[in-house]
């Protein structure tokens, strides 16, 4: 029984203590919580929790000279719900308890003028019928913002450095309202590269640079340099006429060599030897020799001759008044080719003309109509001139007799002169 009783005493005590600590927890909430007021009015909204079970509670708002209470109204619905804005007093009353956590009273409120840090109070007193069951309060402040603010100067809030940005910021010294602005990183302040280790063809080189501000080191490979030869070439295998040849040189600084192919190639002779003269129809031709193996001949051709145009026969003769155009034929091929004889001279009419005196006469050899002569044929015609020259003088002198005995026989045959003189005159009817 004794054990019983301790049991209950102890529940109600731990039961009264909670019910106090529980009333006097409560706990105030203002929305927004800070807050910048501009133009026009704002409102803030107050919530509990760990609120007690009431029939009545009071609120008071109070408000620092730069703000001023536009209107207030509780959320729940009581019996009673009276605010008044002249004071800031409100009270809410209930025919029954009832539990006040949650959204529980509004107020808007507005700027007088542009300030910093005005606070906003709000308290609460809760009553079951005429006792108290407790009190709770909070506060908040709010700055006034100025229409055109007057910043002080710009002040460092982080120092940037190498490789970190920073900020700065200014505040406006009526409202308090602060604007920040980033600052980039500077970047590295390096020196000048210092070589650590000189590159050359054999091995790479080293370069380190330091930052002025911050002490920070960089280094950097150097690439291999170029190899420095021997301006001079090794000839380590002669080349000859039909196999390539080698030469070689090293370098002054590592030892390596690199190597050449001399292409193999023949030595020509300077002289060349004429193996045909040219001509009119044909090139002529030079040939040598490679003097080290004495085969693989180089071959130069030389351009063909002129042709020597002699007078061969006349087409039609020329008169006082038109062109005539006569034959003429290459003395050596006997190529032929049609010349215009020009007008003549009056004085020139009556007399022979002799073409000769331009053009000397063909030569026996080659007579119109003979066959072009090939070129074999004229190298070979040299060797025959006199044998020509003798079978000419005795065609000559065959035609000649010829001529001789058939005059002769035609005096001893006639015995009319004038036959003999004028042998193409037309006869007169009339004799
Ligand atoms: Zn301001
Ligand atoms: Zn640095
Ligand atoms: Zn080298
Ligand atoms: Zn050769
Ligand atoms: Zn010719």
């Amino acid at each position: 029984m004794k054990n019983t009783l301790c049991i209950l005493i102890c529940l109600v005590l731990t039961l009264g203590l909670s019910v106090a600590a529980f009333a006097s927890n409560t706990v105030v909430s203002i929305n927004p919580s800070q807050t910048e007021i501009k133009d026009g009015a704002t409102t803030f909204t107050v919530s509990l929790s760990n609120a007690p079970y009431v029939t009545s509670a009071l609120v008071n708002i109070t408000l620092d000279d730069g703000l001023s209470l536009v209107s207030g109204q509780w959320e729940n619905k009581g019996v009673i719900n009276d605010f008044a804005v002249s004071n800031g007093y409100g009270v809410i009353a209930f025919s029954e308890k009832t539990s006040l956590n949650g959204t529980v009273f509004s107020f808007t409120v507005k700027g007088n003028s542009p300030s910093s840090e005005q606070k906003i109070q709000v308290s609460f007193k809760f009553k079951n019928g005429s006792s108290n069951v407790g009190t709770a309060s909070a506060t908040t402040t709010v700055n006034v913002m100025c229409k055109a603010h007057s910043f002080s100067e710009w002040t460092a809030t982080k120092t940037q450095s190498c490789t970190e940005a920073g900020s700065i910021s200014r505040s406006c010294v009526v409202c308090k309202y602060t604007e920040t602005q980033d600052i980039p990183a500077t970047g590295h302040a390096y020196g000048e590269w210092q070589v650590n280790v000189q590159p050359n063809c054999y091995w790479e080189g080293m370069q380190k640079r330091v930052c002025a501000t911050c002490g920070m080191t960089e280094e950097e490979i150097m690439p291999k340099t170029e190899h420095l030869f021997e301006e001079q070439w090794t000839v380590v295998l002669s080349p000859t006429c039909y196999s390539d040849g080698l030469e070689t040189r090293a370098c002054t600084i590592c030892g390596d060599t690199e190597e050449k192919i001399i292409y193999s190639t023949h030595t020509y002779d300077d002289n060349w030897i004429i193996q045909s003269e040219p001509t009119c129809c044909f090139q002529g031709c030079q040939v040598r020799y490679c003097i080290e193996c004495g085969s693989v001949p180089e071959y130069v051709y030389t351009g063909k001759l002129d042709h020597n145009f002699i007078f061969d026969y006349i087409i039609f003769d020329s008169t006082e008044i038109e062109t005539g155009s006569m034959q003429v034929v290459c003395e050596y091929c006997g190529t032929t080719q049609i010349v215009e004889i020009p007008v003549k001279a009056p004085n020139e009419y009556d007399t022979d003309t002799n073409y000769s005196d331009d053009l000397s006469h063909p030569d026996p050899e080659y007579g119109r109509g003979d066959p072009i002569p090939t070129p074999d044929e004229y190298v070979s015609k040299d060797d025959n001139t006199t044998l020509y020259v003798v079978i000419s003088i005795i065609a000559v002198l065959l035609v000649g007799a010829g001529i001789a005995v058939l005059l002769i026989f035609k005096k001893k045959k006639s015995s009319d002169p004038i036959n003999d003189t004028e042998p193409y005159e037309f006869e007169n009817p009339e004799e």
